[in-house]
């Protein structure tokens, strides 16, 4: 049975995917999920607990320790992971780091995975990630994959970094992260067989909110 309240919007590092994704939330009225935000809250965690990211027991046994509470404010599912709003800290470079190793975790994806499950009862979801449309919700009607190229996309994560780095190591970092998103055993990134690709290079934003937008309409009408 296809799940007709949920939008998958997958895709690599820096591809568009939560800018669009949070506007066709807006334009539906439906809540907005970005699941790299629980992950790199889960490698925050790890990092304040002082465990090493490439340890899997250790990351396994401290991520089954955390208590994480998931609530709707602004249109969005936010969150609270061990009693603690993250905020900015999601976003600095020892959590990029941190991340992907974290992210690979089979017992990570197996808690993570459960938790944005669970967002189904808060409401309609437009969620972005790697594996929304292949593992969270295959069952999504609507799943998108989003892309653009590598330069685009160090371009784009290098306008909207605080850090004093520059484009070609935002683009090398986000490069890493690919690598090891995509060769990972469980759940890498990959496009779902039946997710329709859009390549946002050269493409202005709301352009590409509108195709989804036409998308979902043309198949909630089929
Ligand atoms: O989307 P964002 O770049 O913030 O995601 C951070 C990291 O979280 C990714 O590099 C990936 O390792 C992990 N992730 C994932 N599965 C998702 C969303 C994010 O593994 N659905």
């Amino acid at each position: 049975m296809k799940k007709d309240d949920v939008i998958a919007i997958d895709g690599p590092s820096a591809s568009g995917k939560s800018t669009v994704a949070r506007k066709v939330a807006a334009a539906l009225g439906w809540l907005y999920v970005d699941s790299g935000a629980v992950y790199r809250a889960v490698a925050w965690r790890v990092l304040q607990a002082g465990v090493d990211p490439s340890d899997q027991d250790a990351v396994a046994a401290h991520t089954r320790s955390i208590e994480a509470n998931f609530f709707v404010e602004l249109g969005a599912v936010l969150f609270e992971m061990g009693g603690e709003r993250p905020g900015e800290a999601l976003r600095r470079e020892a959590v990029n780091l941190a991340v992907s190793p974290v992210a690979a975790n089979p017992v990570v994806r197996d808690i993570v995975t459960a938790w944005l499950r669970g967002m189904r009862d808060l409401g309609h979801l437009v969620m972005e990630g790697r594996d929304i449309g292949s593992v969270v919700f295959p069952e999504a009607a609507h799943k998108f994959y989003l892309d653009a190229s590598p330069e685009e996309r160090a371009r784009r994560r290098h306008a909207e970094s605080q850090e004093n780095l520059t484009v070609d190591a935002v683009g090398a970092s986000l490069q890493r992260r690919d690598q090891v998103d995509s060769r990972r055993m469980t759940a890498p990134l990959t496009v779902a067989k039946d997710a329709a690709i859009v390549d946002s290079t050269g493409m202005r934003i709301d352009d590409v909110v509108a195709a989804i937008l036409e998308r979902v309409a043309f198949s909630q009408k089929a």
